[in-house]
């Protein structure tokens, strides 16, 4: 039975003021809620003020939205993983679609971040997903399989029981426009079939996938009662902390 996980990705929104309000509303919303595991990944300036808050709550953890792979040295404008530890930070969100598309980020680099969190141990969550061009040419499939291969190139199979994935079509980020539950659930056992094939069969059914784009309280319940679907990353609607809260609710509410 994998454990579902439920991650809010802040992107580059929120002042330290206002992270401060989101946790005070939001940590009486969640209570001691331990059915899930439950993540923020606030923006880098923030880090700090919302780890020293979290300092004293045991079922909410903290994650970043990137890091670079190399050990600390020059290069300017980029964060170590042994500078996200020194925060408590357990999880780091790589290659999230905006990074790819905007930043330049290729599998390749992905992979490099991928093992240097792993080894820092951080739990990875590697994004992948497809544009909606791909979709309409019917390359879903090959847009995954790519992605998947290269940014989990020579992880040995103990590593990638480790890591968390979020499948997130890139249509459906921030536009409103969520998959259904249908066509997330393929997507997700195609990966986990293409997880087995890289790893094995053991592996594949522990590693947890998360479904990402345009989750709302009310899309969560049918989204994560797929079977493949292992919990939600959530742009827009983490950062209100009462309708992140609900998607929490939501999601403990498909848990048997
Ligand atoms: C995301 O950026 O990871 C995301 C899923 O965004 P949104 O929920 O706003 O679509």
């Amino acid at each position: 039975m994998r454990r579902k996980i439920i991650a809010a990705n802040w992107k580059m929104n929120m002042t330290n003021d206002e992270a401060e309000g989101f946790l005070e509303t939001f940590l009486l919303e969640v209570g001691d809620e331990k059915r899930v595991d439950v993540v923020l990944v606030p923006s880098f300036t923030t880090l700090a003020k919302v780890s020293e808050k979290l300092s004293s709550v045991q079922n909410v953890k903290l994650g970043a939205q990137n890091m670079h792979w190399e050990k600390p040295g020059a290069f300017t404008g980029e964060i170590s993983a042994e500078m996200l530890r020194e925060l408590f930070v357990r999880y780091v969100v790589l290659g999230h679609s905006e990074r790819r598309a905007l930043f330049g980020e290729t599998d390749a680099i992905v992979n490099k971040k991928t093992k240097a969190a792993l080894a820092a141990t951080m739990t990875p969550i590697v994004c992948i997903g497809e544009t909606l061009a791909e979709r309409d040419a019917g390359q879903v499939e090959t847009v995954l399989e790519t992605q998947l291969r290269g940014s989990l190139a020579d992880l040995t199979p103990a590593q990638i029981e480790d890591l968390v994935l979020a499948y997130e079509p890139v249509w459906a980020i921030g536009t409103g426009r969520t998959a259904t539950p249908q066509q997330a659930q393929e997507a997700h056992a195609f990966i986990r079939k293409t997880l087995a094939a890289i790893s094995d069969d053991a592996i594949a059914g522990k590693v947890r996938i998360q479904y990402g784009g345009s989750v709302k309280p009310a899309n969560t319940a049918d989204l994560m009662s797929q079977p493949d679907i292992d919990g939600a990353l959530v742009g827009g609607a983490s950062l209100e902390p009462r309708g992140f809260a609900e998607i929490i609710q939501a999601t403990c509410g498909t848990l048997g």
